[in-house]
C-alpha cells in the first residue's frame, strides 16, 4: 500500500546531514535507483497517486517534470499515463523560444524555464518533481502554467519535507487533496 511504501522509503532513502550546505539533510535519490524493488515500488506507488477521472483516464494532459531527479520518475508517469511530458531546466539549457519564471531561492534568485508552445490554455497540467522542500521550484513551475493560460491539475512529489512550508505554498494553487507524495 502507499503507507508501506511510505514507510519502506523513510527507511530506505539515504540522508545526507548538511549538505550541500549546513543545516540540509539531503535526500538521496540515487539510493532508490540502486535498489531496483525499491525502484519498482517508488514508480508503482507514485502512478497510484496520480489524479484520475476514473479506472482508466485521467486529471491531467500534461506533466511537467524538473531537471534533473524530477526527469527519472516523471518520464515513468508519463509513460504511465500516455501522456505528454514537459522539460523544466534551469536557465539557458533549452533550445529557442522559452517561457521563464524567476523565483527566490534561499540564497538569491533562481531559473527555471520550458520552451514556448508546449502548454496552451485548455491544458491541464500535473507537475513532478523528487522533493518538495520550501515549495519555490514547484511554485514557479505552477507559475509558469498559469502564464501560459493553462491549469495546475495537481502536484506529484517521491517526498514531502513537511517540515518546511512547501505544501502552504502550493495550496496557493490547488486544494491540498492535489498535493501529492509518497
Ligand atoms: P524547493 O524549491 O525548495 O521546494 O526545492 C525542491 C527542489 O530542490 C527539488 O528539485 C529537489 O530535488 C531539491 N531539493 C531541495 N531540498 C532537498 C533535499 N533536502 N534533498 C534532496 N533534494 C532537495
Amino acid at each position: 500500500t502507499i503507507e508501506e511504501c511510505r514507510k519502506i522509503l523513510k527507511e530506505e532513502i539515504k540522508t545526507f546531514p548538511d549538505w550541500p550546505e549546513k543545516g540540509v539533510n539531503f535526500k538521496d535519490v540515487q539510493s532508490i535507483l540502486f535498489n531496483p524493488e525499491l525502484a519498482l515500488v517508488t514508480s508503482h506507488y507514485l502512478q497510484e497517486l496520480l489524479p484520475k477521472k476514473d479506472s482508466n483516464s485521467f486529471l491531467f494532459n500534461k506533466i511537467l517534470c524538473f531537471d534533473a531527479r524530477g526527469f527519472l520518475f516523471g518520464f515513468d508517469l508519463a509513460k504511465a499515463s500516455n501522456t505528454p511530458m514537459i522539460l523544466a531546466r534551469k536557465h539557458g539549457k533549452l533550445p529557442g523560444e522559452v517561457v521563464t519564471q524567476t523565483f527566490e531561492k534561499e540564497y538569491g534568485l533562481d531559473e527555471i524555464q520550458v520552451q514556448a508552445g508546449l502548454i496552451n490554455p485548455g491544458d491541464k497540467v500535473l507537475i513532478h518533481d523528487d522533493l518538495l522542500a520550501t515549495g519555490g521550484t514547484a511554485g514557479a513551475a505552477a507559475e509558469i502554467i498559469l502564464k501560459c493560460g493553462a491549469e495546475i491539475a495537481g502536484f506529484n512529489f517521491i517526498m514531502d519535507l513537511s517540515f518546511l512550508p512547501g505544501r502552504k505554498v502550493l495550496q496557493k494553487y490547488v486544494h491540498d487533496s492535489k498535493i501529492q507524495a509518497l
